[in-house]
């Protein structure tokens, strides 16, 4: 029964991540000039963050190493849930850059 019971409440899940995965998927590239992109300072290139405005960045800081990213080692771009799942570049920044756990 256990394991039934396990399976019931894992399919949902399953579902819904496979969902969302493709939701990501269709989102398409997060333009730097999105207004949500715009309201947290997103940049394609980390380097070009804006020091002034977001004192708090610093190298090597990027999307690439940040806790909400969701592209793999390597990925030139990935997903982020920030951003309704559109896809930011590895070497990006936004001012709610948290460093991931190591
Ligand atoms: Fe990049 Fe992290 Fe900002 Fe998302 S939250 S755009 S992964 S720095």
């Amino acid at each position: 029964m256990t394991s039934r019971r396990a399976f019931i409440q894992i399919v949902p899940i399953a579902t819904l991540s496979g969902f969302g995965l493709q939701a990501a998927r269709a989102q398409g590239t997060l333009d730097e000039k999105d207004p949500q992109a715009v309201a947290l300072g997103y940049v394609a290139d980390a380097t070009k963050a804006d020091k002034a405005k977001y004192p708090k960045y610093a190298a090597p800081q990027a999307c690439a190493n940040c806790q909400l990213y969701g592209g793999k080692a390597g990925d030139a771009t990935g997903p982020c849930p920030l951003f309704g799942g559109k896809q930011v570049a590895a070497k990006g920044w936004c001012s709610a850059y948290a460093k991931k756990a190591a």
